[in-house]
């Protein structure tokens, strides 16, 4: 007797149409009441209950449902709003609730009014920040990814003093939206444990303090939640502790036992959901907790499966979630009815399906993706088909004859997939197998280049640059806009592109700057750019994942061998190389970004793939420095946030990341100068592999901590040169002379000065010409001012 059940840990929310973007950024300009915002809201949560009704799951999701963020809904569900906003009861919940998540200006600079905005179109790595420019007044909650996605969530700010309450009927309307609507519901909460975790303090507590003072205040209050769900019907509370893919701290592993001893009280059948990583030491923990039920990542923890099977006492439910939530690929729904098989005789044939995680981190539907090449889109599975796939799992379960079509469909396209010549590519693996085992070291060795640099590039002491972008103004994206229409000629693109570089150069050598860049006039977004010109690449016209608030990105797909098939940037940077007689720098995005900012082929292992986009952008590299070009900078923002949830594995990662940068960068001469740049990230924990980069220069961000975190290089003795940002790009604000002065003589105190250049913290394309103008100006005579010194 078989005994399956479908559902999801959750559903994105944007909206087919990004209906809540289009929504929120009126309502944010006053163009939408709240009212009319509430009913979007509603009318978003009855279709996406309706499309997994419809699909077949046994349960519909409620409470993934959130205006700008789920960890703020939780804020507001407990009552800890940081006591800093002086909310007085005033304000409606709604209105705080964005106040927490968007600041509240003091003054002119407010917090634009329409989309919030950042360099780095919500993809930025690691650190917390801000996206919003802020000025004093109350500055929003922090932002930071979840977890190992591009998703950022809002930070809770929490003290020894904290206490909780239940401070909202959101998620118990929403609930009751669902029930109304007829719907089975399972009502969803990020679960204490993990909500404690994400939370910083803001009194200078430690993580276990936090934990220790707040455990036992929050643990009644999710009491009462749990009740009153239990009270208005819902089938099942999904409690998630993602932290249980952490490597965690013993305290935290032994609350977990108290924790869920208490929330079982309530009564409630509890499903505890973890997901992104495998549960390993903690498997034995989440399968004896005492909760109903257990969701575990069937697609990263696949090789777990079985072992959960055995342990998790058989009155428990076992939800396997295998169905990718973190990619796009069409489920090879054989290879998942095997891997169920054993998991099924073990469970006695009572198993519950679902995705791996929330399909908040995918796209919505495949639907309107008819410009996609139709043999790609029958290889991908979005939100809307990873529902259909789950039910036909359910249906080849229990009752295989039904299944049989759909099952054949299926097959044909993974069998498609496969064997297709597009995807592999001989020539490429060719290349990548021939690799000589110098391929990524540099011809000698720091010190030799730079002499040999020196002489070629005759650079005074604090060289000044800046990281790439320059304002992309209106003008410029309605070009790009224009052109992409079709309504302006390739020319006459190119003509205006030319005219924004030449006109860049010219500012830039006006302002007495060293090293140049052309600005990046003619690029849209630095991984998409690369990606439209590198074979095995697509891009979707409607594949946008939630990023926070309204903001989303459409990561390319990364679907088969990855080759250049002609020059991408030489053209331009001949073009602006030859207007200036100042070394102009060769401008690229690193393969670690490129791969960390797309959805990456699952038929190999992710390294394979930056591999091959690193011998792709190596040749770029070569074909720039033999058109003239001195220096080359390649971006690698994102080579942080690839770093795998488990310690354990951070060292391999690093190892073949480490790596990919290296094949691109080693094709260089001694002669040439390779740049890198990061930004949004602590790096500390990982100096030696950045040191191993061998870069001749980085320059990473640096203002914001006031230059402690150059301290770290200082420490490690940092051998290459090094470029601290010294000012924020993230800000309106133009910090004069004497402030950035002060931030190089700090950095000389802890870095030899003639390692150090002079540069902002990151690019400026979101900045207007006369903030860049002024803060560069300020920047250079800072620059000058330490040569007088030093
Ligand atoms: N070169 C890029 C720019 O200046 C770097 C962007 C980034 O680091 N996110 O825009
Ligand atoms: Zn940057």
């Amino acid at each position: 007797m078989k005994n399956i059940y479908t559902h999801i840990p959750g559903f994105p929310r944007i909206g087919a149409q990004r209906e809540l973007k289009t929504a929120l950024e009126r309502h944010w300009r006053g163009e939408l009441p709240a009212a009319e915002l509430e009913a979007v809201g509603r009318a978003l949560r009855a279709r996406h209950w309706a499309l997994q009704r419809d699909a077949g799951l046994d349960f519909v999701t409620a409470g993934d449902f959130a205006f700008y963020d789920h960890v703020a809904n939780h804020i507001a569900l407990l009552g800890c709003e940081p006591e800093r906003f002086r909310f007085d009861g005033s304000e409606p919940a709604l209105a705080r609730y964005f106040t927490l998540a968007r600041g509240r200006s003091g003054g002119a600079a407010a917090a634009a009014p329409g989309a919030d905005g950042g360099t780095c179109g919500g993809q930025c790595g690691g650190g917390h920040h801000g996206h919003a420019d802020r000025d004093e007044g109350s500055p929003a909650l922090e932002m930071t990814k979840w977890f190992d996605t591009n998703y950022h969530y809002l930070v809770p700010e929490l003290h020894a003093g904290s206490t909780f309450s239940v401070a909202s009927e959101r998620l118990f309307d929403e609930v009751a939206e669902a029930l109304a609507l007829g719907h089975a519901v399972k009502a969803t909460l990020i679960g204490p444990l993990t909500f404690l975790w994400l939370a910083k303090a803001t009194d200078g507590s430690s993580r276990p303090d936090l934990l220790e003072h707040l455990l036992p205040r929050l643990l009644p209050v999710y009491g009462q939640v749990l009740a009153r769900l239990k009270e208005q019907g819902v089938a099942w509370v999904q409690i998630e502790e993602p932290i249980l893919g952490l490597d965690l701290p013993q305290a935290w592993r032994s609350a977990f036992e108290t924790a869920y001893w208490q929330l079982n009280q309530a009564g409630a059948p509890l499903l505890l959901a973890t997901y992104f990583s495998p549960l390993e030491e903690n498997l034995s923990l989440a399968c004896r907790l005492p909760v109903a039920g257990l969701h575990v990542d069937g697609v990263r923890a696949a090789h777990e499966l079985a072992s959960v099977a055995d342990w998790l006492p058989v009155h428990k439910v076992l939800s396997a979630g295998i169905v990718d939530g973190r990619n796009i690929w069409r489920t090879d729904l054989d290879a998942a009815l095997a891997t169920l098989a054993p998991v099924l005789d073990k469970r006695n044939g009572r198993l519950w399906l679902s995705t791996s995680c929330s399909l908040l981190h995918v796209p919505y539907s495949l639907e309107p993706e008819t410009a996609l090449d139709p043999e790609l889109a029958s290889w991908l599975a979005f939100a809307r088909e990873k529902l259909d796939e789950l039910a036909l799992l359910k249906t080849a379960i229990a009752n295989p004859e039904a299944a049989a079509a759909p099952l054949a469909a299926s097959r044909a396209a993974i069998a498609t997939r496969r064997a297709s010549p597009r995807v592999h590519d001989a020539a490429v693996r060719a290349r990548v197998a021939a690799l000589p085992d110098n391929a990524a070291q540099r011809k000698s060795p720091f010190a030799g280049r730079r002499l040999l640099q020196g002489a070629r590039l005759n650079l005074p002491a604090f060289p000044t640059t800046t990281i790439g972008s320059f304002p992309q103004t209106p003008a410029i994206r309605a070009a790009r806009a224009a052109f992409r229409r079709g309504e302006l000629a390739a020319a006459t693109y190119e003509a205006a592109m030319r005219a924004e570089i030449e006109h860049a150069i010219r500012r830039q050598e006006a302002l007495g700057l060293d090293v140049l860049v052309h600005g990046e006039a003619e690029r849209n977004d630095m991984v998409e750019y690369f990606g439209e010109q590198l074979a095995g690449f697509a891009f979707t016209r409607n594949g946008w994942v939630q990023s926070y608030g309204s903001r989303c990105v459409k990561p390319p797909v990364i679907w088969g061998d990855v080759s250049r098939p002609a020059p991408i940037t030489i053209g331009w940077a001949r073009y602006a190389q030859g207007l200036t007689a100042q070394p102009v720098k060769g401008m690229l995005t690193g393969p670690v970004t490129i791969l960390q900012w797309s959805f990456v082929r699952d038929d190999q292992p992710r390294a394979d793939t930056a591999d091959q986009i690193a011998l792709a952008m190596r040749d770029e590299v070569d074909d720039l420095q033999n058109a003239g070009i001195a220096i080359v900078q390649i971006d690698e923002p994102a080579l942080r946030e690839g770093l795998p949830l488990r310690q354990a594995r951070h060292a391999a990662y690093l190892d073949r990341a480490v790596r990919a940068f290296r094949l691109t960068a080693a094709v260089a001469r001694d002669g040439t100068q390779i740049h890198t740049h990061m930004c949004y990230a602590e790096f500390n924990d990982i100096l030696p592999q950045i040191a191993a980069l061998d870069a001749d220069v980085i320059t990473i961000e640096t203002s914001r901590s006031a230059m402690a975190l150059l301290d770290g290089f200082g420490t490690f003795r940092y051998p290459n040169d090094i470029g601290p940002g010294v000012y924020d790009i993230h800000s309106p604000r133009v910090p004069d002379r004497e402030e950035m002065l002060a931030l190089l003589r700090r950095a000389r105190s802890v870095i030899p000065p003639e390692q150090l250049w002079v540069n902002p913290d990151c690019g400026l394309k979101t900045r207007s010409w006369n903030e860049t103008e002024a803060a560069l100006r300020n920047m250079v005579g800072a620059a000058r001012q330490m040569r007088i010194e030093s």
